[in-house]
């Protein structure tokens, strides 16, 4: 038969045999289904197998125990809606339209649940999209209208606006376990599972208010930085000390006669409507709860009444045990999904992803948000357990982006990876190995300026993992470099310093053919 076959013909032949092998799990193996867990703004420094100092997420943890770490794990674009367009075509900003908040998903594009979809999966979404176009490529979606709302929110399945009722945490964590029940049979399924929490404005579940009530949780050291040589920091408005009193610190008007609201980072924004309608859309109990916690921070702050530094200081209190009250309640929903995995007996043979749309700052550089391509924000938690395959504890120091994500998951699949993602599978790396001429430096971009929210100027940037050069284009154009062997928290902007000519030559040089390769311009 062999024989019979010219040259042509055998090498086609062949070659579709690899194909196949190629593009299918081997017919003995099922392919393993996949949870993919997103919160948003979830920082690394909020997760104990991160070495937080601050919480514990022991269900987290238990993915780092069972799965992978990622310790260098970054975004290309550090803000929500990017984010999530870069997970789900694998492609930087720029070619997957979606560069900034404003613009809108084209979801006619090639994505990760599409392509599982024509490999054999049952795929869905729950919770927080943030993409404006209705989601694309899903079996069943059940998402967040916009933002969304952190209690009682209004949701829209397949089309239709519902409203539950309760913690949007627990309610999205409800939906994904209702749609595990209902995947059907003998087909492997791909759930996006993705939180609103800990997103601003940080309003935890009435069972977290304690927590940490009577501590005081140390301000980082870079708290107080004056951005000397860093110009895009001193003009960005995202400093704890300007955050809203009434959306932010949940006082109320009566509290805070004759202190300036702050401006938030949006000069635009309708801060005391929005708060009143958030607080009128809890239910009379959840009221009741608020009104008994915050009742408390209220008396405080009448009696306090800190100027100052003082000020600064209680705001940077109320602002962080908020948020880490949220991370609880996210940290404890993700330990239901678990529990239903093992019960189900889907453990072994389920990839769960762990991660956020970003990092975000927890005070270092007297901040709230991200955006900045500097460490905090840059960097977004990455853990993965698939114990068919990935060793237990496994922790990898290979820098991985997200646009790594759509088509790790893809590879492990048995699916094809489109030539024109610009990820590439971690795979290797999981399985305990290496990835042969893996990158040695990541490009960044990030154009959310003016429009928008906390005025950060756009700016490109490499980073290897040893130095990071920033260009900060827009006019009155300039540069930051840091030696982050030096200089871990960037304070210190080398760049046209003595010394740092050759190595800022051989940067530029580096990004340029970074921009090449994936097609960037400005
Ligand atoms: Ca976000």
């Amino acid at each position: 038969m062999q024989q019979a076959l010219t040259g042509l013909k055998y090498l086609a032949l062949a070659m579709a045999i690899a194909a196949s092998w190629a593009g299918k799990a081997p017919s003995s193996e099922v392919p393993p289904n996949i949870i993919f867990i997103m919160t948003d703004d979830h920082a690394q420094q909020a997760i104990s197998s991160y070495g937080s100092t601050l919480i514990q997420t022991p269900n987290i943890d238990r993915l780092a125990r069972e799965g992978a770490l990622f310790e260098n794990s970054f975004v290309t674009n550090s803000i929500c809606a990017p984010s999530r367009a870069v997970l789900l075509t694998g492609k930087y900003s720029h070619l997957n339209g979606v560069r900034d908040n404003r613009d809108t998903f084209d979801g006619s594009q090639a994505t990760l649940p599409k392509l599982l979809r024509q490999a054999g999966y049952h795929t869905a979404i729950v919770g927080k999209w943030h993409l404006k176009t209705e989601p694309t490529g899903f079996d069943y979606w059940n998402v967040l209208i916009g933002q969304g709302q952190y209690y009682n929110p209004r949701m829209i399945e397949m089309g239709d606006t519902v409203q539950y009722e309760g913690y949007t945490t627990t309610v999205t964590t409800d939906l994904a376990l209702e749609a595990l029940q209902n995947r059907p049979e003998g087909k492997p399924f791909c759930l996006l599972y993705q939180h609103k929490a800990p997103h601003r404005n940080f309003m935890p579940e009435p069972q977290y208010f304690s927590a940490w009530e009577d501590k005081e949780i140390p301000l980082p050291p870079t708290f107080y930085d004056d951005y000397e040589g860093r110009p895009a920091a001193a003009e960005a408005d995202m400093r704890i000390a300007d955050m809203y009193m009434g959306f932010d610190m949940k006082l109320l008007p009566e509290d805070y006669e004759g202190y300036p609201e702050g401006t938030g980072g949006n000069a635009g924004f309708d801060v005391s409507g929005s708060w009143k309608n958030t607080l009128e859309g809890l239910t009379p109990e959840q009221r009741a709860a608020w009104d008994k916690h915050y009742g408390e921070v209220r008396r405080e702050f009448r009696e306090k009444q800190p100027r100052g530094r003082a000020l600064t200081e209680w705001k940077f209190q109320r602002y962080i045990k908020d948020y880490l009250r949220s991370v609880l309640s996210v940290d404890a929903q993700i330990g239901r999904i678990l529990s239903y995995l093992d019960k189900a007996g889907l453990a072994e043979n389920t990839i769960v992803v762990y991660t956020s749309d970003q990092g975000f700052y927890l005070g270092e550089h007297g901040w709230y948000d991200k955006r900045f391509m500097y460490e905090e924000s840059l960097r977004t938690p990455l853990l993965i357990r698939y114990p068919e395959s990935i060793p237990a504890g496994s922790r990898i120091s290979a820098m991985a982006l997200n646009l790594d994500l759509a088509p790790t998951l893809l590879d492990f699949a048995g699916a094809p990876v489109p030539e024109d993602m610009q990820g590439r599978s971690l795979k290797p790396w999981l399985e305990g190995g290496k990835a042969r001429r893996w990158r040695q430096s990541i490009y960044y971009h990030y154009y959310e300026y003016p429009h928008g929210w906390h005025l950060v100027r756009p700016h490109y940037g490499i980073r290897t993992e040893r130095y990071k050069l920033i260009h900060f284009y827009n006019d009155p154009a300039y540069w930051e470099l840091y030696d982050l062997g030096q200089d871990p928290k960037e304070l210190n902007n080398l760049y046209g310093k003595p010394g740092y000519s050759k190595l800022t030559r051989k940067l530029k040089k580096q990004l340029q053919g970074l921009q090449k390769q994936y097609q960037d311009s400005i």
